[in-house]
């Protein structure tokens, strides 16, 4: 079996789970406790704080550790909109619809069930929010705004630097979802110049049930679970050591190791782009054809049933997705490529491979000579 679906999870990094070890039985205690059994486990969580911190270029107590991606965009989204609503009375949300729904369904419940309204980005065909658009959305009735760094189901990277500035000129917090960019883009805060930012722990080869918020000093947040007084306030609850530890490794292998790693998986992605669009008609590339994330590769074929696709490479030993992990299963197209304008016949019949560390020329060869018979089998069930 063929491992092609890093953009839906990645395995556990042998040094993230060797960091991981003592924190379940030996140091087992909790850092919230005086004793010296507790000592000892907060300071392990404050040394994994510090590390991903120094990978951030911020302060550690910017640092908010949460249960995963998804739930750190949840206290991002609800916990800012709230206490900017509260303090300067702003209540839209600006965010676009080619979010991960981790954010674009927190902001349609911020609209139904707290009364804050939403105004929906405009994308361009690859996917990107362009900084005109964005400019000319944004106004100072906005309480905040959520552009994501790189998409999960198209790879395209956003210009969130420029988009953070904007909205920093106007006092308006800006978040992004780096869950997906963390694995390979520069995730400087200092440089991106974001109020507040998501990571998840499973997307770069650290555990899964576990996350971190960066909230930048002055940022004011509601918290959404409330409790104990853990994380500086802002999200009650024992920390989960071992993971939180683990998520920290990870991280800081994958920044040092970045380079070497979008080096490895860069030329494979590329490969088959190049092959896909060549062998296969009626088939395209969904997304930013360049400015991409380095390990990512997604199209739509006309006619094709996406779904049964993957079951037919699935047979074949292939893991792969239709773009979102979330959706598997799901009869209806992606709301994302409806949004960059794919018509239905068009946008039923996507596939998402994301390449990895154990990603090899091997692997992606084996998988360009199998896939375009599937595709035409794919293509004659929806003939029928
Ligand atoms: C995976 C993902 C999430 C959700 O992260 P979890 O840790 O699985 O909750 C959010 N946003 C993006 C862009 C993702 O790729």
């Amino acid at each position: 079996m063929i491992y092609l679906d890093y953009a839906a999870t990645t395995p556990l990094h042998p040094r993230a789970l060797n960091a991981m070890l003592p924190y379940f039985q030996e140091t087992f205690g909790n850092p919230s406790s005086a004793h010296r059994f507790g000592q000892k486990a907060e300071a392990a969580l404050e040394k994994a704080r510090e590390t991903v911190a120094a990978v951030l270029h911020c302060h550690p107590d910017e640092i908010i550790f949460t249960s995963c991606g998804s739930e750190s965009d949840n206290l991002a989204l609800r916990g800012a909109g709230l206490a900017r609503r509260k303090t300067a009375g702003a209540a839209q949300i600006l965010t676009a619809k080619t979010e991960h729904h981790a954010v674009s369904r927190t902001a349609e419940q911020m609209e139904k069930e707290y009364g804050f309204k939403v105004r929906w980005l405009e994308v361009d065909q690859t996917g990107a929010v362009q900084p005109a658009a964005f400019q000319g959305a944004l106004t100072s009735s906005a309480a905040l705004a959520s552009v994501m760094y790189a998409n999960n189901e198209i790879g395209t990277i956003n210009p969130i630097w420029e988009l953070a500035d904007f909205a920093r000129s106007q006092n308006v917090v800006f978040h992004t979802d780096a869950v997906q960019a963390a694995a390979y883009l520069d995730i400087n805060v200092q440089t991106l110049g974001v109020d507040l930012m998501s990571l998840g722990g499973h997307k770069f080869y650290g555990p899964k049930g576990v996350g971190a918020l960066y909230v930048r000093k002055g940022t004011a947040l509601i918290p959404h679970q409330t409790g104990g007084g853990q994380e500086f306030g802002l999200r009650a609850g024992t920390q989960n050591v071992p993971y939180i530890v683990g998520f920290a490794e990870a991280l800081r292998l994958a920044f040092e190791e970045r380079e070497a790693r979008t080096a490895r998986v860069k030329p494979l992605r590329d490969r088959i782009i190049g092959q896909v669009l060549e062998t296969i008609s009626d088939s395209q590339l969904t997304g930013h054809p360049q400015n991409r994330l380095p390990n990512h590769a997604s199209f739509v074929f006309k006619d094709a049933d996406g779904n049964f696709l993957l079951q037919l490479l699935d047979a074949a030993g292939f893991a792969c997705s239709s773009g979102s992990a979330c959706k598997t299963g799901n009869p209806e197209p992606s709301e994302a490529l409806l949004e960059l304008g794919y018509s239905r016949d068009w946008a039923l019949g996507s596939l998402r491979v994301t390449l990895g560390m154990d990603s090899s020329p091997e692997d992606v060869e084996a998988f360009l000579k199998t896939l375009p018979s599937l595709v035409e089998k794919a293509r004659k069930v929806n003939r029928k």
